[in-house]
């Protein structure tokens, strides 16, 4: 429910803001001359606001699309990352956005044709990938953005060699289930075993939800992918990923056809120091921060032994179930590089 939503001066007369105010009639109306005012003020408290984030309705003038890191990319070509949204419905203890961000409040970018039009642009250079869900979830609040429909007209009329990857925790797949499924659109869905979701990934679909609305793309011929990242450890993690696949792969109702899968990816747990010192302080009391962890040119992550064992225990028991061409590592980013992939 949003009770306050801040309007930009630029897209005051927009139709997406008008659809979004006959959606929330009784929301608090608040005009602001740019969005930066209201979501980069100081001293605001980041985990406060998560309790009741308002929706701020901006215009992107810059730097709408833009290179994504090597290392996270998975198809061939150019990769980009683009953001329709910042910040996420849910609340995942180790999403990067609560470092990266002094406010939790959901900024929404409308002018969606702009993003378009550089999309465009880029993918007539050559083949490509856009990803779309680092700096929010893709799909979660798509019955309010309706972004999922718009990026799905938009790639069914560009060249077969421009693809686009929504990550998703989600699972509003409405928009793409009402259609035929494209075969240069991959959604990729995240997971962490039970035990981990359970504390660390608050307001988040269960895994059997998400795995139903997994099997349901892949029934209607949609690309799925799955993403592991970020691993996280605990003393019987390889029991809890083992116990993982086998709900995703092996379960009665709905089981995922791993020959089909688009591409599978892990990553270790990392973030760049200063994000990490300001989660912990809005967090002083999470598990998941006070180790084992240690500093490594810039980045704290699990001690590199650790992590590399997790990497090789994961990716054993992960390969017992998929095609070995579907899967694709993740390599440990230098410092330079945030940390992406936030759904
Ligand atoms: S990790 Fe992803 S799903 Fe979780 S809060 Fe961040 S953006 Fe949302």
């Amino acid at each position: 429910m949003i009770s306050t939503i801040y309007i930009e001066e630029a897209v005051a007369s927009h139709p997406r803001l008008a659809d979004l105010l006959r959606r929330y009639p009784a929301a608090a109306q608040v005009g602001c001359e740019r969005y930066g005012e209201v979501f980069n003020r100081k001293a605001q408290n980041f985990r406060l606001q998560k309790q009741n984030p308002a929706l701020i309705a901006a215009r992107k003038h810059q730097g709408r699309v833009l290179p994504s890191p090597p290392e996270y990319r998975i198809g061939e070509g150019e990769g980009y990352y683009f953001s329709h949204l910042l910040n996420c419905l849910y609340d995942c203890r180790y999403c990067f956005l609560q470092g990266m961000y002094r406010s939790a409040h959901y900024v929404w970018f409308l002018n969606y044709e702009d993003f378009a039009q550089d999309i465009r642009d880029l993918s007539a250079k050559g083949p490509s990938w856009f990803y779309s869900g680092y700096d929010c979830d893709s799909l979660a609040l798509d019955p309010v953005t309706g972004f999922a429909d718009f990026a799905l007209d938009l790639f069914a009329e560009l060249p077969a060699h421009a693809n686009l990857e929504l990550r998703t925790k989600s699972t509003q797949i409405r928009a793409l289930l009402a259609r035929e499924p494209l075969p240069n659109v991959v959604t990729a869905f995240s997971f962490t075993p039970e035990p981990a979701g359970k504390s660390l990934e608050l307001k988040v679909p269960t895994i059997e939800r998400r795995l139903a609305a997994m099997v349901k793309l892949q029934q209607a011929g949609w690309l799925v992918g799955l993403r592991l990242d970020p691993l996280i450890y605990d003393r019987n993690y390889e029991d809890h990923y083992r116990q993982l696949f086998k709900t995703l792969f092996e379960s009665a109702d709905y089981r995922l056809d791993a020959s089909k899968l688009h591409s599978v990816s892990l990553g270790a747990f990392r973030l760049p120091k200063g994000y990490f010192e300001t989660m912990r302080k809005l967090y002083p009391n999470e598990r998941l921060f006070a180790g084992p962890l240690e500093q490594r040119s810039g980045m704290v992550s699990y001690p590199q032994a650790l992590e590399q064992q997790m990497i090789g225990r994961v990716e054993s028991l992960l390969l017992d179930y998929i095609p070995a061409e579907a899967y694709f590592p993740c390599p440990v980013p230098n410092a330079d590089s945030d940390q992406h992939d936030a759904a």
